[in-house]
């Protein structure tokens, strides 16, 4: 049996090698490693897939959710509404870009925004909110647009871990996530879902002037060049980024489906325990498996975690501190008891191993190691 890893990008790679490798040579040939045909084809590409009308790419994900914000044109000291479980990128935009972060708490067994929590959260001044889908299931989309549009408030959808999944409205139209919003944000970080060799993320759009802004911001705020309409930023995906990306989004749906075949697994093998809860899949969206995360009851969880190390078996905590526990965020004035929900999950959640290359083998080997601990 093959050494297990978190993520296997090795594997995955060995399998398309000849198309990558051709698709990186020709960006060489070409020498246009910036702005070339290769950067446009993969948006073309990505639209269709997304049956979204505008896909802007950048440099990564975490600039792709700032060039949101400066789209918007927020103004300083307007409040943002974010959950307090996530990666850190979503809140540090907010606050770099002088706007207030206003966290909520998150739904135990979704890992996404509570509703109830974000209703109470909105104030005079809020302007926006950032869902997101964590771990590859959408947030309750319907109801935060229904909330959003009752307010005036702009959405920026965090799809940095959730491409290709699904939202299902109560009319029976499914959308894919991050094309919901006012501008969905997506990353190519070699881990994630859809990811690159390289950093590289996109902002989506179905808005025409949003999607122009969008494209002029990240582009020093300019449309001919060098004239300057507005203060931008420099982020761009190169071509030999766009040129994997390109390779592996015909693949995208395979890969989701060994996601969720390894998730399947998981859930049979480890069902009915007592102290493991398995991730709950929300009815009103399909899950991508970004990552597969139990709770683990009691106050186990580190020594399991150990355990399994001790057997090669990897395993990670996203996230083991909640953002308003963050020291970069105290100036905020949040503390413990404020985000239980968040705070209980920090010190339970446990993610297993989760990738397109795991074997049944792998996967038996995992879940019985987990099994044998409370043995
Ligand atoms: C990965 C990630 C980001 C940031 O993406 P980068 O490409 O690393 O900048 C933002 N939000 C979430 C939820 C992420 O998982």
């Amino acid at each position: 049996m093959n050494k297990i890893q978190m993520v296997d990008l090795k594997g995955q790679y060995e399998k398309i090698k000849s198309d990558i490798d051709a698709g990186i040579q020709e960006v060489i040939d070409s020498t246009m490693f910036i702005k070339g045909s290769k950067v446009a084809d993969f948006a073309k590409h990505l639209e269709k897939y997304l049956s979204v009308k505008h896909v802007v790419p950048v440099g990564n994900g975490t600039d792709a959710l700032q060039i949101a914000l400066m789209a918007l044109e927020l103004k300083p000291g307007d409040e943002v509404i974010t959950p307090v479980f996530t990666f850190i990128a979503t809140a540090e935009v907010i606050a770099l870009m002088g706007l207030k972060p206003v966290f909520v708490d998150v739904d135990a067994a979704t890992f996404n925004i509570d509703i109830a929590s974000l209703e109470k959260a909105i104030t005079p001044r809020t302007k926006a909110i950032i869902p997101v889908h964590l771990f590859g299931q959408n947030a309750s989309m319907e109801t935060i647009l229904k909330i959003a549009a009752a307010h005036n408030l702009y959405v920026v959808e965090d799809a940095c871990q959730s491409i290709g999944a699904e939202y299902v409205f109560s009319d029976g139209t499914t959308v894919k996530s991050g094309c919901m919003g006012d501008i969905g944000c997506t990353s190519f970080f070699p881990s994630k879902n859809l990811g690159c060799f390289g950093d590289g993320g996109a902002l989506f759009t179905n808005n025409d002037e949003l999607a122009e802004k969008i494209q002029s911001i990240a582009n020093h705020g300019m449309k001919v060049r060098y004239y300057h309409d507005r203060v931008g930023v420099n982020s761009r995906l190169d071509s030999i980024q766009a040129a994997i990306l390109d390779v592996k989004l015909r693949h995208l749906d395979g890969y989701t489906a060994a996601r969720r075949n390894a998730a399947a697994f998981y859930d049979r093998a480890l069902a009915n325990h007592k102290d493991i809860i398995l991730p709950v899949r929300a009815a009103d969206t399909t899950h991508v498996f970004h990552q597969y995360t139990l709770r683990i009851n009691g106050t186990k969880r580190d020594e399991l975690k150990k355990y399994l190390e001790s057997k090669e078996i990897p395993s990670m905590i996203y996230y083991p501190v909640p953002l308003h526990l963050q020291k970069a965020y105290q100036y905020l004035n949040y503390k413990e008891g404020d985000f239980p929900v968040s705070e209980y999950l920090s010190g339970n959640v446990l993610s297993l191993p989760m990738h397109t290359e795991l074997t049944n083998q792998q996967l038996h080997y995992i879940t019985t190691t987990i099994l044998e601990f409370w043995d």
